[in-house]
């Protein structure tokens, strides 16, 4: 085992890994075309399946090589049929982004859009879906990872399924880390990539979804060549093999991070980015610092927090301060609010976040920022 120094990372992912993951992309050369290497993409497709508690009768997985914004692309591209419509309900940067794929490809679409720090209206959704009979596929994101804002998932599927449309879901900042049920929370597709929840390396992302449908989608439209669902499925089905060059080394560390999950557990994983969640709020109390979505609406993995009214605060020093003695924060993603975020994802625990506060404090004195923070009437 190598001396790998340790970084805790509290951006919205990639996040801070194992060694043993690390040291799992460590293997022989290999080519991903033999049976082995298939073998292998087996068992991760059903491990994935196994998180999500999705029945392989029902649902399959598909692996993709990407960052986790293929997977969105991929499902609105390919799961859209002719002459019908997406409903995207969007009160945040990721379901924007969805918006912003739905323009690219020229989806019809409707983008619902709610404030940011605010959940999304039910009743206008219905009212949506009701006034849209072409609505054929409702998208939106479980945990808005810009705010940390956590969406109603079950009930906004409940309505899709109401209407007859296809439900997907953009889990990939929950994924592996707040418990979902795939069917009790009535996801037709959920995706996430292997650097997040998994506690994995980057470039590998997955979409788990109802078999019966990716098959229907053979007849839709084929808008992208690289990036279609159905194509990749059943090239997987015929061959077991990703259709093109997979991450081979990626491969490897995201079979050991699910290995390392199952051990953990998903409730005792769940328990942990509690711990560290809660630890990030008093430390955050602690110095007075405000965040932006009330709590019980926040997703227990991000903590947006609101920049104070200090001449002397400036994030990029803090940033730095933090960022050479070992922990990573990250900027917000809210462009009407200055906020900076920590996210409690990754192979942490509370100690490391004590530590964090630490140098967090020391950063702020440092740079003369007054302790508690201040901010101006609000
Ligand atoms: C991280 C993330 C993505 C993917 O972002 P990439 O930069 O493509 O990895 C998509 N959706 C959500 C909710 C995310 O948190």
């Amino acid at each position: 085992m190598m001396n790998i120094k340790r970084n805790v990372l509290l951006n919205p992912g990639p996040s801070t890994t194992t060694d043993t993951v690390k040291m799992a992309q460590v293997v022989p050369d290999i080519c991903p075309r033999e049976q082995e290497f298939a073998g292998m993409m087996k068992g991760l497709r059903e491990d994935l399946l196994k998180v999500v508690h999705a029945s392989p009768e029902k649902y399959t997985s598909v692996l993709f090589c990407g960052s986790g914004t293929i997977n969105i692309d991929i499902c609105l591209n390919s799961l859209l049929p002719e002459g019908k419509k997406v409903l995207i309900v969007n009160n945040g940067a990721y379901s924007a982004r969805a918006v912003e794929i739905c323009r690219y490809y020229g989806l019809p679409h409707i983008d619902l859009a709610f404030p940011v720090d605010e959940l999304p209206d039910l009743a206008l959704v219905e009212k949506t879906l009701k006034e849209n009979p072409d609505i054929a596929l409702v998208h939106t994101t479980h945990n808005e990872t810009g705010t940390g804002i956590l969406n109603p998932i079950r009930e906004i599927g409940a309505l899709a399924h109401k209407y007859g449309a296809v439900f997907t879901v953009d889990t990939t900042s929950t994924l592996a880390m707040r418990p979902i049920n795939i069917e009790d929370d009535n996801i037709d597709f959920c995706m996430a990539s292997a650097q997040k929840g998994l506690m994995a390396m980057t470039g590998l992302s997955f979409i788990i979804g109802n078999r019966t449908v990716i098959e229907a989608s053979k007849e839709y439209p084929k808008r992208s060549y690289y990036c279609n669902l159905y194509l990749q499925y059943e090239f997987f089905e015929k061959t077991g093999e990703m259709h093109f060059t997979p991450p081979v080394q990626t491969i490897y560390a995201a079979m050991q991070a699910l290995k390392e999950y199952f051990a953990e557990g998903e409730e005792e994983k769940w328990a942990r980015h509690t711990r560290v969640f809660e630890a990030i709020h008093a430390g955050l109390d602690e110095l007075g610092f405000k965040d932006v979505i009330k709590r019980e609406w926040q997703s227990g993995l991000v903590v947006s927090v609101i920049y104070p009214d200090d001449k002397n605060w400036s994030f990029e020093k803090i940033h730095d301060y933090c960022y050479e003695r070992g922990f990573t924060i990250y900027p917000g993603k809210i462009s009407t609010s200055d906020t900076f975020r920590l996210c409690a994802l990754g192979a942490i625990d509370e100690k490391d976040i004590k530590d964090f506060f630490i140098v967090l404090k020391e950063a702020l004195k440092a740079n003369n920022v007054q302790i508690p923070v201040q901010y101006k009437e609000a």
